[in-house]
């Protein structure tokens, strides 16, 4: 351990949201960017101002190159070329000559002048209306964070995609995006000052299979880099410093996991069937095509959502029609027969572009999000059905508008689809004439109208994350009152209910893709209520299916109707609770 550090055992207690248990040194990830304050240089020091710039802008070229050749090995030559627009930003000869130019006329400090110039160029471009141009503010952005971290002497930010070493990360908050990208042979597993179960961050987690913690309040600012931790993702909970006692009581605690596992192994691929012979249709979420090995390897009949955003958020530019087709294509084709529920863009809320401008919302789960965002981007939304429309023809793919709110929206969405049927077959391309298409239910309204949009839909799938925030006024990221978050509310259980009723009226099934389905103790309550397929992280689908194994559909009855008659939701998570530990004592070990 680095001297100077503290060395008594430390507890950090924050949410749990991805199982699994990692030791081993600390990095902490600083979100603040570095200042740069305005010093006066005497006439005398000028020409050292200016030598020190030029240091600066060569050491940055160098990291950027060296960056750029690691991009390039892992992950090809044309990520690698978002860099070449970085170093041509260290070329520009108008803006350093005008650095130097206000280093000389005014007397101050290279990093002062540096930033100061480069500001007003990115706020220049970021205000032209060209989508091209506001990307090169952006890379102006990046380059002056390097340069100016260089004059100051500060450490280069951690690179996520490549660590030196194996290492627990701990920030403030991690972006979706960073989560995706991070380097999954050197992160052990992450912990986050701030966050909740069902942010997307934490749902990444889970799909990477990362022990993970949120909601630790101030580990960031506490934490150091370099200590030596152990994170426990079961329980929420990071041990600084942990003492022999600890870490023997964290060997048993793996051990009994071990034992979990095992246990798990033996339902793999048997059916999602509860002792009294009533089928669940079990499925898996996914975030990429390559989860599709996953989903099969964990024993799931399909997906019954692909959250597409990814493809779009990490990159530097909008995906082709044709780089999402190969995509879906590929894993309708690796899941075939079994369905690809493909959830059309959700971008808006925590997933935002990296290379557009993030519109400034005060609300942002509550604007341009979602059917909302490619309704009015009609281009992306074009490439993007014609897309799964084009997959359609490999496999059993099915379409999934998500946030829908009434039934304009879904006949505007269904009036698109249908142009681009025609498009398709004007240009002879295959697609399936029959595919599938379903909304997710996961706004109040959207219940309310459930009748309405059942008529002109193949199934429903329950949005538990989101329908959780919007009825119960509960925003999904904030940890301060995320035990107001509470799917076992009553509010919650009546609104699946009445889904259930109105689709079921219209002979179409209800799925629940939210998060509440991967909880293996709410999965009883969600058969009770009649709900027909529960889509749940690849990782939980062997828990989720143990329990429904030594079920049954009568006891799942029972607990519904006591759900629907009580006044409270912590009556209804006790009686759910007993259930499954009577039926499945054996899964709770690691508690
Ligand atoms: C949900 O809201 O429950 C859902 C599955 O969608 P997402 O988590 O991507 O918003
Ligand atoms: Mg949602």
């Amino acid at each position: 351990m680095p001297d100077g550090l503290p060395k008594g055992e430390v507890v950090l207690r924050g949410i749990p949201v991805s199982a699994g248990v990692c030791r081993g040194k600390i990095l902490v990830l600083h979100r603040n960017k570095p200042t740069a304050p305005k010093r006066r240089i005497e006439d005398g020091d000028l020409a050292e101002e200016v030598n020190r710039l030029e240091r600066a802008l060569v050491q940055t070229r160098h990291q950027l190159t060296e960056v750029q050749r690691r991009v390039s090995e892992g992950m090809g030559a044309h990520e690698a070329g978002i860099f070449d627009a970085h170093l041509l930003v260290l070329e520009d000869r108008t803006l350093l000559d005008e650095v130097v130019r206000v280093i000389h006329e005014q007397k101050v400090n290279a990093e002062y002048a540096f930033h100061t110039v480069a500001e007003r160029y990115a706020d220049t471009l970021a205000a032209i209306e060209d989508d091209y141009l506001r990307e090169r503010a952006n890379d102006m952005r990046d380059v002056t964070l390097r340069v100016l971290n260089n004059l100051l002497g500060h450490e280069e930010e951690a690179d996520l995609r490549h660590l030196k070493e194996p290492c627990i990360i701990i920030s403030h908050d991690l972006s979706p995006s960073n989560t995706a990208q991070l380097d999954r042979r050197n992160v052990l597993g992450f912990a986050t000052d701030i966050g909740t179960k069902t942010s997307h961050t934490a749902i990444m987690a889970r799909s990477l299979r990362i022990p993970a913690a949120v909601g630790l309040g101030d580990a960031s600012v506490r934490l150091q880099t370099g200590q030596y931790a152990l994170l426990d993702g079961f329980n929420g909970v990071l041990v600084v410093n942990p003492t022999d006692q600890t870490l023997y009581e964290y060997g048993q605690l793996l051990r009994k996991q071990v034992t979990i596992q095992e246990r798990l192994r033996d339902v793999l691929l048997k059916p999602a069937v509860t002792l009294d012979g009533h089928r669940t249709f079990l499925s898996a979420n996914i975030e990429q095509a390559a989860d599709a090995e996953q989903v099969k390897a964990n024993g799931a009949e399909g997906v019954g959502l692909f959250r597409t955003e990814y493809l779009f958020i990490n990159r530097d530019r909008l995906p082709s029609e044709e780089q999402q087709y190969q995509s879906y294509r590929q894993a309708a084709a690796a899941l075939k027969p079994l369905p690809v529920v493909i959830r059309t863009l959700d971008l808006g809320g925590d997933k935002l572009l990296a290379h557009m401008p993030n519109p400034q919302e005060l609300n942002p789960f509550l604007g341009y999000r979602a059917i909302r965002f490619c309704l009015q981007e009609r281009d992306i939304f074009r490439e993007q059905l014609r897309a799964i429309l084009r997959a359609s023809a490999e496999g059993n793919v099915k379409m999934m508008f998500p946030m829908i709110s009434g039934l304009d929206e879904l006949k505007q969405a269904n009036d698109l689809v249908e142009e681009y049927k025609a498009e398709l077959r004007a240009e002879n391309l295959p697609f399936d004439e029959n595919l599938e298409i379903g909304a997710m239910i996961e706004t109040p309204s959207a219940v309310i109208v459930a009748d309405s949009l059942a008529k002109r839909l193949k199934f429903f799938s329950i949005g538990t994350n989101d329908l959780i925030q919007y009825s119960l006024a509960v925003d999904r990221m904030n940890e301060k009152i995320a035990h107001l978050y509470e799917p076992t509310h009553p509010a919650i259980v009546r609104l699946i209910r009445q889904t259930v009723t109105a689709a079921h009226q219209h002979n179409i099934p209800v799925s629940v893709c939210g998060e509440m389905a991967s909880d293996p103790v709410l999965a009883p309550l969600l058969i009770g209520l009649g709900v027909d397929e529960l889509s749940v992280a690849p990782s939980l689908v062997p828990p989720v299916k143990f329990v429904i194994r030594r079920l049954k559909l009568t006891e799942a009855r029972e607990l519904a109707e006591f759900a629907l008659g009580s006044e409270s939701a912590s009556q209804i998570l006790a009686r759910c609770q007993e259930l499954t530990r009577r039926i499945a004592p054996g899964l709770f070990e690691t508690e």
